[in-house]
């Protein structure tokens, strides 16, 4: 194993430049996991950020709060602040592996491991996070629901690194986050779901039930006009999922389970939200 040391910023950007083939290290958590059988990843570059100080903070800004590539899971769980405005945040960090990977593991880690069934992701992006690259070319910021093509595809170039996630600060009326598994730790998501309310509109981002994780276009546009539209059972929900995600069979779990969890997972959380208000207004009115 070749490692690549940088002490700062612009020196890791220069390793990569002369080395695109090398490979960003962070945590390691997923880049190790599988090192006892991936012998042919033994012999190549790594670039080990672990003495990059600058992108370790997580700064509140006056309108948005920035992860710097190093922040890790643990950083956003013990800060306070996080939990009182992204709890989705804290609520996934505390449901990423064990102890031991939220201390490691970082945000910008999960964003570029890019698996479908990611718990950072989702709720970064029902917050409409950016994610912030920078190269010797030059810095280059992409909407996290923008960021993926295909699956573990995603426009990232082999010579940039990303610096930072940046979330804006927003009020928010609802804000759920899912994770459907074999158990509460440790185990990874057959369906994964964040959901959030504010005044930029719904934002509902579905984990490991397509190729790559995504906002749901079809539901958010029915729960712009929820009530109207008669949302009054998970059934209602289903086309609409059906338009957004294409699960599939797996070891973990059926598509049509993954379909039908979505659907009911969804609806039990937006009723218990929708609940209160429709005893305060008539059925008629539009619901937030
Ligand atoms: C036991 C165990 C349990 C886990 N449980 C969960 C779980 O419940 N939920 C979950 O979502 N994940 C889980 N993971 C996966 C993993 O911990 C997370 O995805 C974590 O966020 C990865 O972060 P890292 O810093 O360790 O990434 P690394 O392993 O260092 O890197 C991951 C990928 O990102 C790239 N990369 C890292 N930083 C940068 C950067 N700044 N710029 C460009 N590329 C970069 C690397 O090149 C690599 O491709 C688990 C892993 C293990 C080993």
């Amino acid at each position: 194993m070749n490692a690549l040391l940088p002490e700062s910023i612009p020196e890791a950007l220069d390793m990569l430049a002369r080395d695109p083939a090398a490979v960003p290290m962070a945590g390691g958590t997923d880049l190790l996991v599988h090192w006892p059988v991936r012998i042919e990843a033994h012999d190549r570059t790594y670039l080990d950020l672990s003495r990059l100080e600058d992108l370790k903070p997580l700064t509140w800004k006056a309108d948005e709060l920035v992860l710097g590539a190093l922040t890790t899971y643990w950083d956003v769980i013990r800060d306070e602040r996080v939990d009182r405005e992204f709890p989705l945040l804290v609520q996934a960090a505390r449901q990423v592996g064990a102890i031991q990977i939220q201390a490691r593991g970082t945000w910008a880690g999960n964003v570029v491991n890019a698996s479908p069934a990611a718990d950072g992701v989702p709720a970064l992006m029902a917050y409409d996070a950016t994610v912030v690259l920078e190269s010797r070319r030059g810095r280059e910021e992409v909407p996290l629901d923008r960021f993926y093509s295909g699956y573990k595809e995603m426009r990232r170039r082999a010579d940039q690194l990303v610096v930072a996630i940046r979330i804006p600060r927003r009020t928010y009326s609802f804000q759920i986050f899912e994770k459907v598994g074999s158990r509460r730790a440790q185990a990874i998501a057959k369906v994964g779901l964040a959901v959030t309310h504010s005044d930029a509109g719904w934002r509902v981002v579905a984990a490991s039930v397509a190729p790559t994780i995504r906002r749901c276009l079809a539901v958010e546009r029915l729960l712009e006009t929820g009530a109207r539209a008669g949302v009054s059972s998970s059934e209602d929900l289903s086309p609409a999922i059906a338009q957004d995600v294409a699960p599939i069979d797996d070891i973990r779990s059926s598509a049509r389970y993954r379909n039908r969890a979505m659907a009911r997972v969804l609806y039990h959380d937006l009723k218990d939200f929708w609940g209160p208000l429709l005893e305060r207004r008539p059925r008629a009115d539009p619901l937030p």
